[in-house]
Parts: structure tokens; sequence; C-alpha cells
């Protein structure tokens, strides 16, 4: 049947039976296909169309006529206007088997498994206990707001540049309210203003918090765009202000003179108490300053890289290699099970990080290696009969998933066992494929909620060479 001509402005009603990988409803009219921002499967609901194609249209919610039985009242009053949260309004179960389907789907849509097969391998999602307040990091951008006549801090709306007006977000623990109170303060009293490239304006970019849910330790770092901005008395001021903050332990500048979509500078200034805060992940101790890379949710982060570990089922005496290993996570995770592990990351400082962390751990039995993994593998393993037949290869890319090279090179050592840890099950299937068709098997898989409330999900799957 020929489908009917829908146009912009149309009102329709329809059911809304799926959700797309970005967390928007999904409905078909006639064979029509409608995304529907803010809508979940079981919601029957009356939209606008605002830009139709030939076979699918964007539309919008203008009334939900009879409510999705995952539907809940999300707690933040900024969940739909601030992009954050895509998912907010969705039950927790909802949410799981949502990110659950999403990677099962990918999978088999683009790594060509069977369905039934990625079924019988399947393990339950790892769900969160705390699916808010979980985020040990919060970067709010800072800006005015003309309609209220005054400075705000928030998160830019979408993919835009607006600023959305979030005093607490609710992904973040309670004190970021008090500390970003302190610091609207300190601009009022020493008449600092906030950054605004367009009109020229130098100020206060940023306010990067970050806190240590382990040991209680808040580290502040104001991002600002000019040296100039800085005094010895606004610097004790800030001090006065913040340090009463319980569990203050840093408070830092970060100068950023560059007017792109990077946030922090290339160097800090300690003000005030240390120049970086401790946190722990499971039994492991991590340093960590306003520069370092540090996993975000710590508590999922532990089960997340438990399973990886109990995956790669070391006994003691194995060799492994532990790709994309970032600031040594799982690097130190498999240390004290293992022989030896090498790491392998493209930036130089994240080694230092995971240098300096197996020190502090009192782990010797690593060594870091910077580099891209697909040019140093190859060039490491020509030398090393130890490094080139591992018994373990694990890999955390990033969303794009592993360069080509690196998966032949992995595959020309032959490891027992590869763990492949993701953050995007699309680049995950389409590398899955390529490691079965060089010999491999699936033999597990589980997806961790790392990132409650929004589409995100991560996945880890073992994988065993075909004898
Ligand atoms: N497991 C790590 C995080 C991994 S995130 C941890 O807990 O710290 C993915 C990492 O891959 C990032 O640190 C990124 O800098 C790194 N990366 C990106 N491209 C790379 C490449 N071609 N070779 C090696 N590392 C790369």
């Amino acid at each position: 049947m020929e489908n009917k001509v829908y146009k912009k402005n149309d009102i329709l009603n329809v059911l809304v039976t799926d959700l797309d990988n970005d967390g928007n409803g999904i409905g078909k009219v006639d064979g029509y296909t409608l995304f529907i921002k803010d809508t979940y499967p079981g919601d029957e609901c009356l939209v606008k169309i605002m830009k139709a194609k030939k076979s699918y249209a964007f539309a919008h919610l203008e009334q939900v006529v009879t409510p999705s039985k995952l539907r809940v009242d999300a707690p933040c009053p900024k969940a739909k206007a601030c992009g954050g949260c895509q998912i907010q309004g969705m039950s927790y179960e909802g949410q799981l088997s949502f990110k659950e389907n999403k990677v099962k789907n990918n999978l088999v849509r683009i790594g060509g498994f069977d369905a039934d097969f990625i079924d019988s391998i399947w393990e339950p999602i790892i769900g969160s206990e705390v699916p808010f307040r979980y985020r040990n990091k919060a970067q709010y951008p800072i800006g005015y707001d003309v309609k209220q006549g005054k400075v705000i801090a928030g998160f830019y709306a979408g993919h835009s540049h607006n600023i959305i007006l979030v005093e607490d977000c609710l992904l973040g623990p309670e004190e970021n309210k008090d500390i970003l109170k302190a610091v609207f303060r300190w601009m009022k009293e020493c008449r600092i203003s906030h950054y605004d490239a367009a009109n020229k304006l130098s100020g206060l970019r940023h306010v990067l918090i970050r806190k240590g849910f382990t040991t209680g330790q808040i580290m502040v770092c104001l991002v600002v765009s000019s040296q100039k901005i800085m005094s010895k008395e606004k610097e004790e001021k800030l001090a006065i202000l913040l340090s009463g903050i319980e569990g203050m332990t840093s408070i830092s500048y970060s100068v950023n003179t560059e007017d792109t979509n990077v946030i922090m500078g290339d160097n800090y200034t300690c003000i005030w108490g240390e120049p970086t805060i401790e946190d722990y992940i499971g039994e492991l101790r991590f340093k960590i300053s306003p520069l370092s890379f540090f996993q975000v949710n710590p508590a999922q982060t532990v089960k997340l890289y438990g399973k990886a570990l109990e995956y790669a089922a070391l006994t003691g005496g194995e060799t492994v290699w532990d790709l994309y290993c970032g600031i040594g996570t799982i690097s130190l995770f498999m240390a004290s099970k293992a022989k030896v592990v090498y790491g392998v990351e493209i930036i130089p400082q994240a080694i230092d990080d995971a240098i300096e962390n197996a020190k502090l751990n009192g782990l010797d039995n690593t060594v870091f290696l910077v580099g891209k993994a697909e040019e140093v593998l190859p060039r490491e393993i020509k030398a090393d009969e130890e490094k080139a037949h591992p018994d373990v290869i694990v890999v955390d890319p990033p969303r794009k998933g592993c360069d080509s090279e690196c998966l032949n090179t992995m595959l020309s050592m032959s490891p027992d066992r590869i763990v492949y840890v993701s953050c995007d099950s699309a680049t995950l299937a389409r590398d899955l494929r390529i490691l079965v068709d060089g010999g491999y098997e699936l033999v597990k898989a589980t997806a961790c909620d790392m990132f409650s409330q929004s589409v995100h999900v991560e996945t880890v799957v073992l994988m065993s060479r075909v004898k």
C-alpha cells in the first residue's frame, strides 16, 4: 500500500513501540516511522510532525493520551531541557532492559550473530544500586542568563551552546550546589565576570568539581580565560569561601585562553590544600589531579572490571596485554592475579598516571607503553617471545572501536582468551565479527550500567580461541 503523505505540522495519534539508540521513542502510522523525543514504548500519544522526510519524520510530543507502564516522573525538573539524562522519565528496570536490548540488537544486526546464540551466552545486565548521585565529576559551564539577569551554572542543552540552569544535578553529589553558591559569591565580591567569547568578555569559563566517594575528598578547579583574572587577594578570598565545605581538599585554577570545546587548560595552579585528591576503585588507590582521567562511576567500574577479571580467568602465571589502558585501571585490576601486564595508551599523561598508580599500589609487574595500540603492538612483539604470546588480551577502546591493524595483530598473537570491554556496542559488534572470522568464538557477554539515566551502556565480552 502506498504511504499516505504526511507533512510538517500534521498532528497524529501514535503508539510508541520501540526506542532508537539515542532514547527517542519510535512509532509507526501506516508504515510511516516517527521519532519522538521524551516518549517511551507503550505510550499512546498525540504528536506533531516537525520535520518530514519520505519514509520517516521527527515529531514533537503534544500530549500523552495513555502513558506507558515504563513512565515515571523524572525527579529532576530540568530533565527534558538538559541533554544529559535522555531516559530519566523511564523506570530503572525499563532503562536496563532498553540497554540490554540495544547491545543484543547491535550484535545481531551489525555483528551478524544469531539472536538465539547471543541469548545463550548472555548474562543479565549488571544494574546499579544507586542510579542517582553516582558521578564523582562535574564540569559546570558558567554563563549569563539574560532573562534572569544573572550568572548561572548548568549544562549545555542538547547539542547547543545554550546553558540550562541546573543548580543541583541529580547525578552528582549534593555538595556541588554549595560549591557553586560559594563560587557565585566569590564572583560577585571580586567582580569577576563569566567568560563570553562572542562579546570578548574574559572571566570564569567552567567549574570542575571532583569528589572521592570512598575518601570523601573534594577538589574544585576553576577554569578561567586569562591569568589576569586571578590575584593573591582573589585567591585568598576563594579559599576562605570554599575551604569550609566538608571534605574540601584541593582548590586550584587552570587558565584556558583558547576558544574551543576543550574545557581544561594545559596545566593548573593549586591555591589551597593539596594539588591532588585520592580515591579508590575497589581495593586500588588512585591519585587524581584536575587534569587526570578517572572513571566517573567507581561503584559500577568495580563491577565492570571485576567481570573483565572474571572472564580473564587468571591464575597467577599469565602474560596479559591491556590495550587502550588509560590510567591503567584494568591493568592494575589484573596485575595481582597475573605474572606480567603490558598496558598501551596513546596519551602520555595517562601513562604517567598509570605508572604512578602502579607504584602507589605496590604492583611491580606492570609495564606501560605510550603510543597507538596498532603501532606499539606490532613493534613490541617482534623482539620479545613473551610479549608475542600472551595468555590474555584485554581491550577497552574508545567509541570508534579497535583499529583493524590492531585486531589483525591480536589475531596473529593467538592468545587463549580475548576480553573486549566496550562503550559502543555498534563498533563492538563490528570488531567481534572480525575476531570470530579470525578463529575466535564468543563464550560469554554481559552489559553494565555505568551511566544510569543516560542511553550509554558498557559491554564486556569473553572470547576464546577455537582449538
Ligand atoms: N580502561 C581505561 C579507560 C579506557 S578509555 C581506564 O580505566 O583508565 C579508552 C582509552 O583509549 C583512552 O584513554 C584513550 O586515550 C585511549 N586511546 C584512544 N585511541 C587509542 C589508540 N589508537 N591506541 C591506544 N590508546 C588509545
